[in-house]
């Protein structure tokens, strides 16, 4: 069974934390042991891994992906938005997350962030809870 969780982003470029609304998914399967897949059908946003406690982490994060990957560097694509396709390959669309006695074993410092690269905009992400 493939749950949906529905993100509205605010800005160009974001980071939302997600980790509760897949907590949520992970306890409402009943599976206590498995996999959880988490997967963003957009090419022009990812998901990652990171650290939630200090939120200078994500705008680090994003800061230097924007520097690295600029917004304009005389792209071919004509959509203006290439600069979002590239971040999405790098970042990547998937996680798996072990799941173990219901819980998502993340570590202490870890959370499940929706990365938006051309925002604003209504995105969905997948979550697919997979028992041992
Ligand atoms: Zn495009």
């Amino acid at each position: 069974m493939i749950r949906q969780l529905r993100v509205k982003t605010n800005s160009r470029t974001e980071l939302v934390d997600i980790t509760q609304a897949v907590q949520r998914m992970v306890s409402e399967s009943g599976i206590r042991s498995g996999i959880c897949y988490v997967y963003v059908p957009h090419t022009t946003s990812a998901v990652t891994i990171n650290e939630n406690s200090d939120p200078n982490v994500g705008r680090d994060i994003l800061k230097e992906l924007n520097k690295v990957i600029p917004f304009d560097d005389d792209y071919g694509h004509t959509e203006g938005n290439s600069a979002a396709h590239i971040k999405s390959s790098v970042i990547g669309v998937s996680k798996a997350i072990v799941v173990e006695e219901g819980r998502l074993a993340l570590g202490t410092w870890q959370a499940i962030f929706f990365c938006e690269f051309d925002g604003p905009r209504d995105r969905r992400v997948m979550v697919k809870v997979m028992k041992d």
